[in-house]
This record gives C-alpha cells, sequence and structure tokens, in this order.
C-alpha cells in the first residue's frame, strides 16, 4: 500500500514520526483528503481501502494511531476495532472512527467495539489534528509508564553495589532453571564463591575500597560467563552464585578453578593500593539424575555451600566439586 514519509515535523510535537498511523478509508477523496491533513501536520500515514486491507498491514506492523471509516466494504470499522483490540500488540493503539453516523446509539457502539474517540464527518483539520493530539499525549503517557516500569522491574532484581542480579531474582530464577533443565534432560550447575578473609580486606583498606573490590569482583566474573546463558547473583556479603545452564558439573568445575587461579592473581589498584584476594568456589550440579524430584534450589545451595564450608576449614583459596 502507498506510504508516504514524514516530510516535516511539526515544532510543538518532535517526535510526531514516532506515532505512524494507519489510515483505513474505502472512499478515494476522503482517503486522500485526510491523509494530507495529516502529512501536512508533520505526521506519517500509511494508508488502506478497507479494514481488512488495514488489519493485514496492522498485523504486518504495528501502528500506534490508527484513523478508521465505519462503513468499508470487506471489514468495516467495527470489525477492525475489535480485531486490532484482541490481537496481542506491542504496545498501546490508538483508535479513532470516522463517522457520518452521530445518534448516541452509534457512539455508544463505536466505543463499545474499542474505539478511544470518534469524529464527525465532515470535519475540519484543526479538528482532527487535536484529536491525533490527544492520542499522541496518551501514547506518550502510556510510553513512559512502561519505560518507569521496566525501570523499576530492573532495579527490583539487581544488587545495587555490584549491578548482578540480587538474591531475591536468584530465589525466583534458580528454581525455574533446575526445572527447565530436569524436563528437557538438560545439565545444570551451580557454583558458589565467597571471598576469602575479606573482613580483613575491608578492615586494612576500608569499606569503601572494600566495596570496590565486590565491583571488581563482580565484574571479572561477568567477563568471564558465556554471556546471556550463565548469569551470577549476589547471595549474600561477599558471597555470589553462579548459575551455569547447559554445564555440566566437570564443564563447572574446570570453570570455577580457572577463575580461582585468576583471582588469586589479579591485580586490584583502588587508591593507589595494590589489593590481592583470594576466593573458595563450591561446585555442584546435576546431568540426567535419577531421582529428578529430589532436586530443589534449597539442595543444590547447601551442597554447594557445604563444600565451601570444608574448603574454609581447610586453608581455603579452593575448588571442590561434588554432584548432588
Ligand atoms: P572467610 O574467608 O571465612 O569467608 O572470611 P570473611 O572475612 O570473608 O568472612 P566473614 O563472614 O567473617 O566476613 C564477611 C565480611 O564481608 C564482613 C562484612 O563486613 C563484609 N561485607 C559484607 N557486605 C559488604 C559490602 O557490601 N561492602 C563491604 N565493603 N564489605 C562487606
Ligand atoms: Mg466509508
Ligand atoms: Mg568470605
Ligand atoms: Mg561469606
Amino acid at each position: 500500500m502507498p506510504s508516504v514519509s514524514n516530510q516535516n515535523i511539526t515544532h510543538d510535537d518532535q517526535s510526531a514520526e514516532s506515532f505512524p498511523i494507519l489510515l483505513a478509508e474505502d472512499e478515494e477523496i476522503s482517503r486522500r483528503l485526510t491523509a494530507k491533513i495529516l502529512l501536512k501536520a508533520g505526521l506519517k500515514v500509511t494508508w488502506a481501502e478497507n479494514g481488512l486491507e488495514a488489519f493485514k498491514l496492522f498485523k504486518k506492523q504495528f501502528f500506534p494511531i490508527v484513523l478508521s471509516d465505519w462503513m468499508m466494504p470487506e471489514m468495516d470499522g467495527l470489525e477492525l476495532c475489535r480485531a486490532i483490540r484482541s490481537s496481542s500488540t506491542s504496545g498501546y493503539v490508538y483508535i479513532i472512527l470516522l463517522t457520518a453516523r452521530d445518534s448516541k446509539d452509534d457512539i455508544i457502539a463505536g466505543l463499545e467495539s474499542g474505539a478511544d474517540d470518534y469524529l464527525s464527518k465532515p470535519f475540519n483539520p484543526g479538528e482532527l489534528n487535536a484529536r491525533i493530539k490527544t492520542g499522541i499525549r496518551i501514547l506518550r503517557l502510556e510510553r513512559s509508564l512502561k519505560k518507569a516500569n521496566e525501570k523499576i522491574k530492573k532495579l527490583s532484581v539487581t544488587d545495587s553495589l555490584t549491578g548482578c542480579y540480587n538474591k531475591g531474582y536468584l530465589n525466583e530464577r534458580l528454581p525455574k532453571e533446575i526445572k527447565h533443565a530436569l524436563r528437557y534432560k538438560h545439565p545444570l550447575s551451580l557454583i558458589i564463591c565467597d571471598i576469602d578473609h575479606f573482613k580483613d580486606v575491608n578492615d586494612t583498606f576500608g569499606h569503601q575500597a572494600g566495596d570496590e573490590v565486590l565491583k571488581k569482583f563482580t565484574q571479572y566474573i561477568q567477563n568471564s560467563f558465556r554471556e546471556k546463558i550463565d548469569w551470577l547473583a549476589r547471595y549474600g556479603g561477599e558471597e555470589f552464585v553462579m548459575v551455569l545452564p547447559e554445564t555440566d558439573i566437570n564443564g563447572a568445575g574446570v570453570l570455577a578453578e580457572r577463575l580461582r587461579k585468576k583471582i588469586a592473581q589479579l591485580k586490584m589498584t583502588i587508591n593507589n593500593k595494590d589489593i590481592a584476594i583470594s576466593a573458595s568456589f563450591g561446585v555442584t550440579g546435576f546431568s540426567h539424575p535419577a531421582t529428578a524430584l529430589t532436586i530443589t534450589t534449597e539442595k543444590m545451595i547447601a551442597k554447594a555451600d557445604s563444600l565451601l564450608y570444608q574448603e574454609k576449614k581447610e586453608g581455603r583459596n579452593k575448588t571442590k566439586v561434588a554432584g548432588l
């Protein structure tokens, strides 16, 4: 269908281009006139000659604003409204019905089919633009709320100091990872690591330097990961859990040992002071467990924790691996 890109964006509506409009109108002169008004206002318009054609376009590309005539062949404006409302869309669709019918009952029917607003024909350019502006205002509000929600959601699962996931996220996601691995018979491993004598780092270099060590330690581990597959959560003060989907305990043991060695050699310079640390690693996991039912988040963490406990007793800076 003909699509006309934006020519000039109006001064008071800088981002009008990000609200492309789908115009459905069967009557050619009316269609051209309406498109012209919208284009003049700096809006991006794609048009269709009836509701069905409009819906086909809509399914291919998301339009946040739909301006639809009521009476059209194939699929009328009300049917188009209902079809759009019952589709799952990536954002809200603001629908304005264009109608020559303006009895109260018609208006109610239009709004009940899912339209947000209606405009009686014939309308003048100012009126159309004002209605579109209202729609854009609402869509902007929706977008900013969505952004704020995403930010809140991200903050709620993130550890504020290190930027990795927090314990709440671990408790929520690990059971899902376990369930998924068991269902598809995939391996899953978990590594707990705890920085050795971290209290001494704080006592010697100060709490702030300790914070920097935690940040660098986290960054280092995250950089050693397979992006988007493995993930890291802060389990406690200086204790972290790495979750490695699709990795058996042998692979996880190799990774933990590699990390342990590197961390022990890592040179961290904080406030012009060189700080050396080491960490202990407890590794557990499963591949094809005979008793899938007994595998839980608590059991995996308890197992890795018990390995860590042994290491601390045996002198620290160690990796221990054991199946569940
Ligand atoms: P171990 O080798 O047995 O693990 O000894 P440790 O000193 O690392 O362990 P311990 O549990 O005795 O002490 C943990 C320390 O971690 C004490 C606590 O103040 C410190 N800590 C916990 N959270 C933070 C934090 O966010 N920032 C800083 N700087 N220190 C923290
Ligand atoms: Mg018509
Ligand atoms: Mg410690
Ligand atoms: Mg600890």
